[in-house]
């Protein structure tokens, strides 16, 4: 049998020890971007370093590993790029005792495998590559998807306050740690303390005398603004519930906001025709909401199918809220026919 919580330590020290590498490049973004001609390479130096030390500590632990992966080694493997590959080992070195190039690189590639019917873990080293560059939210996603479903989740959110008081533009200097493992609840401690204090996560129902509160991506092009818009229209008329301004951050964080009961609804509408969204952007944040007692669909109210290849081919958008307001979220999609044009 497999035993899930050895699988949900492993994946834990391995997102903390690649959230630390993430959060010492953030310090030094800069210095880092110097190196380089374009704007994506100091992201993609964290990337790279963050999945080579992710695939590594799984690998130290659990012997093999099939992990389907965002980044692949070939954009530091070509010569013109040497300097990118010399930092993306010197951020791996802040956890990796020893690393050279050839081990950061292989490390990286494994990453390739092509996922099956077997179990496999999906990791994205940097979520929300935009808020890591501005200084905001980003998450190091990894989770274990046996039969087509998530069944470990871990995410590190270097940048989140664990108190919600705080506000969630400007980055904490501890952030935050969720785990999960399907049909025992999620748990969310300080980055920090990751093996010291955990609290169990439990999403209460929305109270119908607050307002609603939604979370979706800052970036426009990620999720259908107008849409959204005309559904919280159709939810304060047609219910009387009153809405709030929607909370907007970057990365699988919307997940983890929701779970914590600071939003009540991730809604993720879709922007550009024929997109699909890719596995490791909602594999472990999905599982840490439903754990904590949310529901999780797409925008037809299916359920998210991860066996299909590196994308959620079978589903459309996302939708993620307590039950209560799940269904008023696909009332409003359907009433307006939100996602029917393809
Ligand atoms: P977020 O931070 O929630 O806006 O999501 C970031 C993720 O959006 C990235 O990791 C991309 O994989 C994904 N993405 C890129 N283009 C699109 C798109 N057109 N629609 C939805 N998601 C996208
Ligand atoms: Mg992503």
């Amino acid at each position: 049998m497999t035993d899930y919580a050895k699988l949900a330590e492993a994946g834990r020290d391995a997102v903390v020890a690649a959230s630390i590498v993430c959060n010492e490049v953030q310090a030094v973004l800069d210095k880092v971007r110097q190196i380089t001609k374009d704007d994506r390479s100091p992201v993609t130096v964290a990337d790279f370093a963050s999945q080579a030390v992710v695939a590594y500590a799984l690998r130290e632990r659990l012997g093999t590993v099939k992990l389907v992966a965002e980044e692949t080694s070939g954009f530091l493997r070509d010569p013109a790029h040497i300097p990118h590959l010399e930092a993306a080992v010197a951020a791996a070195g802040a956890v990796w005792e020893g690393v050279t190039e050839s081990d950061l690189l292989e490390a990286i590639d494994l990453g390739d495998h092509e996922p099956g019917s077997a179990p496999f873990w999906t990791l994205d080293p940097i979520d929300g590559t935009k808020g890591f560059l501005r200084g905001q939210q980003y998450a190091v996603a990894l989770a274990y998807i046996e039969d087509a479903t998530p069944v470990v989740g871990i995410m590190g959110c270097p940048n989140l306050p664990t108190d919600m008081s705080e506000p969630l533009d400007v980055p904490d200097d501890k952030g935050c740690l969720y785990w999960a493992i399907r049909g025992d609840g999620v748990y969310e401690s300080s980055l920090e303390s990751a093996h010291d204090a955990s609290t169990r996560l439990t999403r209460l129902d929305h109270d119908e005398d607050q307002e609603i509160c939604i979370t979706a991506s800052v970036e426009k092009a990620h999720s259908n603004v107008s849409d959204t818009d005309r559904m919280l229209e159709w939810i304060e008329r047609e219910t009387d519930h009153p809405v709030g301004e929607p909370v907007r951050i970057d990365s699988q964080c919307k997940y983890a906001v929701v779970a914590r009961g600071q939003a009540d609804a991730y809604l993720r509408l879709p922007a550009k025709k024929g997109y699909v969204e890719r596995i490791w952007d909602h594999a472990a944040g999905a599982l840490i909401a439903a754990e904590s007692g949310a529901a999780v669909s797409d925008i037809f109210g299916h359920e998210l199918d991860f066996g299909h290849g590196r994308g959620l081919e079978k589903n459309k958008g996302i939708v993620c809220a307590p039950p209560r307001v799940h269904g008023l979220m696909l009332a409003a999609i359907k009433a307006l026919g939100i996602g029917r044009d393809g």
